[in-house]
């Protein structure tokens, strides 16, 4: 059995698509502020590419590019601006900062109603006790990946392996809201394997290139591969090993072209969602 491929990339242009749709039919354009603090590279790429698809589908992108040596009072004070600013529906501050900063600071001062990538304490906790709320980006789009292919999570035996704040616990607590039965595995888990081959969801985010090998996966199953592994060779790969997984699964993410494309979409979803939930509440 060869997997059904999901294909991130016509998922994501579908999705944004609909949001620019969504957008032109609003009285007001959504404003989206993005924080670039230092000169990373990778993080420098990310955001032009967010620039780019914002303004495509009809948001206002503002860029903000600050010195690597700037201070933590400097940055609280711009997202202070920010947050007082009418015309900025969501704010992102891309990571990492560079270590005069500390992200908890940063992440606990931007208003949660701006919260669009959902790390702020209360975004993360109304999506622990399963109350509405800003998600994290890259978890909200597998969610739209499983949705677009047709898997439906309710009742189904889900893993997530991996526990990081962005990734593997909020990919958890949405698989449980869309009623899963959720196992989180993670590098202290006593038997990966056999916790996988028990998964007719499998989500794997955990940075190891190839470690979810074919016998890891139950026939059939629907595996999704968040990693993003650059190998010696430039070449990015994902956390399962591709070749292998897709003689046994029943659909199957690529990398890339699978989950990646889904993380800028859903970053303009919840930039649409914070600014009309931000008017409802009268802000
Ligand atoms: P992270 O913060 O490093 O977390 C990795 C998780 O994997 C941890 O919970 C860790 O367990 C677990 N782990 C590490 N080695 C393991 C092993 N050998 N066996 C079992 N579990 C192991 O990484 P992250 O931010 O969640 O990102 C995970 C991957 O997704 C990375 O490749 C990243 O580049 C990618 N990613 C992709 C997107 C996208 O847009 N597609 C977005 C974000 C991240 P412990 O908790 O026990 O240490």
């Amino acid at each position: 059995m060869t997997a059904r491929l999901i294909d991130g990339k016509a998922v994501a242009a579908a999705l944004r698509a609909e949001l620019a749709a969504r957008v032109a039919a609003l009285p007001y354009r959504p404003g989206l502020a993005v924080v670039l603090v230092g000169e990373d590279p990778a993080s420098a790429v990310y955001v032009r590419n967010k620039d780019r698809a914002a303004a495509a589908a009809g948001f206002v992108a503002h860029t903000i590019r600050l010195p690597a040596a700037t201070s933590e009072a400097a940055l609280l004070a711009e997202i202070a601006r920010l947050n007082a600013d009418p015309q900025i529906d969501g704010i992102l501050v891309q990571l990492p900062l560079p270590p005069q900063i500390a992200p908890a600071h940063v992440i606990a001062a931007i208003d949660p109603a701006k919260d669009v990538d959902g790390f702020h304490p209360l975004n993360v906790g109304a999506l622990a006790s399963g109350r509405p709320g800003l998600v994290p980006c890259t978890p909200l789009g597998v969610m739209r990946l499983l949705a677009a292919a047709g898997v439906a999570p309710r009742g189904a035996r889900a893993v997530v392996l991996g526990r990081s704040a962005i990734v593997g616990r909020p990919m958890a607590a949405l698989l449980l809201a869309a009623d899963a039965t959720v196992t989180v595995a993670h590098s202290r888990s006593r038997d990966l394997a056999g916790e996988c081959r028990r998964a007719e969801i499998l989500v794997a985010a955990v940075g190891r290139a190839g470690l979810v090998r074919g016998d890891w996966i139950a026939p059939g199953a629907t595996v999704i591969d968040v990693g993003i592994n650059r190998g010696a060779d430039g070449r990015l790969a994902g956390d399962v090993a591709f070749a292998e997984a897709r003689e046994v699964a029943g659909a199957i993410t690529p990398v890339p072209g699978g989950v990646g494309p889904m993380t800028i979409a859903c970053l303009l979803e919840n930039t649409l969602t914070a600014a009309a939930g931000r008017r409802q509440a009268g802000r």
